[in-house]
């Protein structure tokens, strides 16, 4: 099935519920980072966990990044989505491998690390960005971004997120949110009940590897309490917007020197994005063009 997310509400607008499949663009991201078994795991969930929370920003620029910054040997994970579906994201040590953890699943918290840090930004497109940051809980992704939505923007969440990745790359991946809105916050019992619906799941890609659609997952964990699913479903990917010519802005940056430099040493110069792995040749008579403008 192709990458999607579908928005539904339930207990008359109380829960909103989200989920997204993003198998495709999670080997897409695999694929272009030269992605560990380990790094595709963390990279994934955390792109669902991007495009989860980017999806109840109206705006059509809106975007969210994440960037998670454990002690583990995987480095910086970083996520950048938007509210228009697009997704991208990169981890600093793509080649990092660990043995299974105690479950016999990737060990993503032992990648990215059990101490350190979850910031998130979230920008509308005009105006001041809104950041929070919290401690991360435990560096599997899923319970740290759901902390941080109780405790930094105080809605209570729940977030399941997983990747299934193996010798054929990436065969399930996706996620749900499921929140209790400001209306029925004070619902003690509605948290409860979504807390231990989630809890008893074993995992996201077990429904998708079960064949289950994203309708009949929400159907299974809300279907007895009023849920409406939304009929707009949003497509989702992997997208970039970087170009030559930006490419070409971040060289000229370098000044003449250093431009001079890599003509005569390397004659012209080659600048992979980092966001998306995509490389770019400049050749000589492109550095020339910059020197004269500069
Ligand atoms: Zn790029």
């Amino acid at each position: 099935m192709a990458d999607r997310l579908i928005r539904a509400t339930a207990a008359d607008g109380g829960i909103r519920a989200v989920g997204v499949i993003t198998t495709r663009l999670t080997e897409s991201a695999r694929m272009r980072h030269k992605l560990s078994y380990v790094a595709t795991a963390t990279l994934g969930r955390a792109m669902s966990s991007g495009l989860l929370l980017a999806s109840n920003m109206k705006e059509e620029r809106a975007r969210i990044n994440i960037r998670i910054k454990g002690n583990g040997p995987l480095g910086l994970v970083f996520v950048d989505a938007g509210s228009d579906g697009t997704v991208r994201g990169y981890v600093e040590n793509p080649g990092v491998e660990l043995p299974p953890n105690a479950q016999g699943k990737l060990d993503v918290g032992g990648a990215v690390g059990k101490e350190g840090y979850l910031y998130v930004i979230r920008d509308v497109g005009y105006g001041y960005p809104y950041s929070g940051t919290v401690e991360l809980v435990s560096g599997e992704i899923g319970e740290d971004i759901a902390s941080y939505l109780v405790t930094s923007e105080q809605t209570p969440s729940a977030l399941l997120v997983g990747v299934f990745v193996g010798e054929e790359g990436v065969t399930a991946s996706g996620g749900l949110l499921l929140q209790v809105l400001p209306k029925a916050a004070r619902d003690e019992n509605l948290i409860e009940i979504l807390e231990e619906r989630v809890g008893k799941l074993t995992g996201f890609t077990p429904l998708l590897r079960a064949g289950k659609t994203l309708p009949q997952i929400l159907e299974q964990l809300l279907g007895d309490l009023g849920l409406v699913i939304f009929p707009e479903v949003q497509m989702v990917r992997f997208h970039c917007g970087c170009s030559f010519q930006r490419v070409l802005g971040a060289l000229k940056m370098l000044g003449e020197a250093e431009l001079q430099d890599m003509i005569e040493k390397d004659d012209g110069a080659e600048a992979s994005c980092q966001f998306c792995g995509e490389v770019y040749q400049a050749r000589s008579n492109h550095l020339l063009e910059l020197i004269q403008d500069l």
